[in-house]
């Protein structure tokens, strides 16, 4: 599983130094990670089981080797860096390291790792 929603999220726009629910979020067309006034890439916040986690959301035609992949799937997650990219029929067949070659369809968000949040940080306004 890659696009993975985890239980809670804060979205944390670094350049407006605003915060966001979903409902501010567009559904109406599909989701965008970005911000609705700047349109950055939005942080998300996230708990992951106790784990505390920075993450990004990006389609798969915006990857960029080097990114840093979240896998989630049947009690595995992992992190793995993107190391190829290629266009296909369906979508985009991507190469992981350490995890094999993974194919998605180009609407298809990934999560991107970006770090971790101290959760004694009272600048992140977050009940999780
Ligand atoms: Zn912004």
């Amino acid at each position: 599983m890659l696009s993975y929603m985890f239980r809670k999220e804060y979205y944390y726009c670094s350049s407006c130094d605003e915060q966001f629910t979903t409902d501010e979020l567009d559904y109406s067309v599909e989701l965008e990670w970005y911000c609705p006034k700047c349109k950055d890439n939005l942080d998300i916040f996230a708990l992951d089981n106790d784990e505390k986690l920075v993450v990004q959301r990006k389609y798969p035609e915006d990857l960029v080797l080097g990114d840093r992949i979240y896998v989630v799937g049947y009690g595995y997650h992992g992190i793995h860096e993107l190391k190829n990219k290629n266009k296909i029929k369906k979508g985009y067949a991507l190469s992981l390291l350490e995890h094999g070659r993974l194919e998605v369809t180009k609407d298809q968000w990934l999560n991107i790792h970006e770090g971790t949040w101290d959760p004694n940080d009272t600048s992140i306004d977050i009940n999780i």
